[in-house]
């Protein structure tokens, strides 16, 4: 490949001024994360990375299959670039990740969105200097979505922020949750290789970064395909080792793989954040059922549970979806009932959202929109109620909070503490983001916490 990237390179090199492009990555971490990736390999060969859509000579945009309107908003701005393209001839256009990587979108773009000139799909991160190079050379319509299978290539991303850094631990999932499209244009799982993972975290700990995401759709089943398997809590132990003033978050583990083992392992390492993000998806049996999301309410409470043995304030955070096909009131109640139960200190929720080519989208649906919406406004309400009583558990203690921008209230900074609640203190000096600083809680709202830097 670095052959390829020699080549365009070398193309490139011709131009007075180094070409620009701009990425626009849309959807979950893993998207965002594999975007950083792209700049990487572009950076290589020589291109220059701009915000400005319309000073760039290549534009991408990395795109998400999550839902149908994400899918729309992505067609609509690559219209808006037809008359670009027609001013500039030689301008770029290119799609990637998860919407590209579904057939029915090369055979949209073919036919209707002629002015681009490139589609690769996730399993091609690493073919780009190739593709690019056919694009280049032919200026003809290049597309790639092959499961290209080859070991781990070392790309080096150009991340977003100086601080914090997500790092892919694997690609792929094999749960095939019935609503969800991810395995569908993620392919299987695939663990990236532990000493390459640790090469990445070791590096970063060396340029200063003070916390790293790691990433995967289904982290808690890391390891599985490795010709030496270890499992994520040993990954974990191993990252943990790693000399450094960091922290260590990861997104998204998967109830069904959730042990005690790694329960036990994030309070054992001082580096990993003690916090779990833990999708729920349904309290509902029946409902799980059908989302194959393959565990049972009481499953998921017994993870809790052994969560809150070792700690009973342990912070904990979910994702739900409220009306799955044929959802009754009942169901609705059960996910309430694991809610309050529960008491987390955030919930991310989606009325169910209908993506053609998942089994659940073959479901007939006879619950209401009304209904849907209205059960969705009794959650939320019921979950304000439970953590405006439940951040009070904070008052009077220091947190550890690493700031990472500026609040909306003035003269504030905001920042998230290890249990993955946003604070915000006074304070004036703005080199303080970037750094974990300790603070001192004297307020508490039901979104955020206020406190004093100590
Ligand atoms: S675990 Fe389920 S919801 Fe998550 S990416 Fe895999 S199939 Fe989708």
């Amino acid at each position: 490949m670095s052959n390829y990237k020699e080549k365009v390179a070398e193309i490139l090199g011709r131009s007075e001024a180094p070409p620009l492009c701009f990425v626009h990555s849309f959807g979950c971490q893993q998207n965002v994360s594999d975007g950083e990736r792209i700049l990487g390999i572009l950076s290589e060969m020589g291109y220059g990375v701009t915000s400005d859509i319309n000073s760039a000579s290549l534009i991408i945009y990395n795109t998400c299959a999550v839902r149908e309107n994400a899918e729309n908003r992505v067609y609509g701005l690559v219209g808006e670039l037809k008359h670009m393209k027609e001013q500039r001839p030689d301008l770029i256009i290119g799609l990637c990740g998860c919407m590209a990587q579904e057939e029915k979108t090369v055979q949209k773009v073919k036919s209707t969105y002629k002015q681009v000139d490139l589609i690769f799909g996730t399993h091609a991160l690493s073919e780009l200097p190739r593709l690019l190079y056919d694009v280049l050379t032919t200026r003809k319509f290049v597309c790639d979505t092959e499961e290209h299978s080859e070991p781990e290539k070392e790309i080096n991303a150009v991340r977003s922020s100086s601080f914090k850094a997500s790092v892919p631990i694997m690609y792929g999932c094999d749960n095939f949750c019935s609503y969800c499209i991810v395995p569908y244009v993620r392919g299987r799982e695939k663990s990236r290789v532990p000493e390459a993972i640790i090469r990445e975290v070791r590096e970063l700990s060396e340029k200063g970064y003070k916390e790293i995401m790691l990433l995967g759709q289904n982290v808690n089943s890391y390891g599985k395909n490795l010709d030496r398997p270890i499992n994520f809590a040993e990954l974990l132990r191993r990252i943990n080792e790693i000399k450094g003033d960091f922290k260590i978050r990861f997104m998204s583990p998967h109830p069904k793989d959730c042990t005690n083992e790694l329960i036990d392992t994030i309070f054992e390492c001082d580096k990993v954040c003690k916090h779990l993000h833990l999708p729920l998806q349904s309290g509902s049996d029946e409902i799980l059922k059908k989302m194959n999301r393959r565990y049972t309410a009481e499953k998921y409470m017994e993870i809790v549970d052994h969560a809150r043995s070792k700690d009973p304030g342990f912070s904990l955070t979910t994702d739900i979806i409220v009306g799955f096909p044929n959802e009754t009131y009942d169901d609705f109640l059960k996910t309430l009932e694991i809610v309050k139960k529960v008491k987390y200190d955030n919930i991310y929720s989606f009325i169910y959202s209908k993506r053609t080519g998942t089994k659940a989208a073959e479901m007939t649906d006879m619950t209401s929109d009304e209904d849907k919406s209205k059960w969705m406004t009794e959650l939320l309400q019921t979950q304000r109620e439970i953590s405006t009583e439940h951040y009070k558990r904070f008052l009077g203690r220091t947190l550890d909070v690493l700031f990472d921008g500026e609040s909306r209230h003035e003269g504030m900074l905001s920042g998230k503490s290890d249990e993955f609640i946003i604070v915000e203190a006074p304070c004036s000096d703005k080199s303080i983001i970037g750094q974990r600083k300790k603070v001192k809680i004297t307020k508490a709202y039901n979104w955020a916490l206020c406190g004093e830097i100590v």
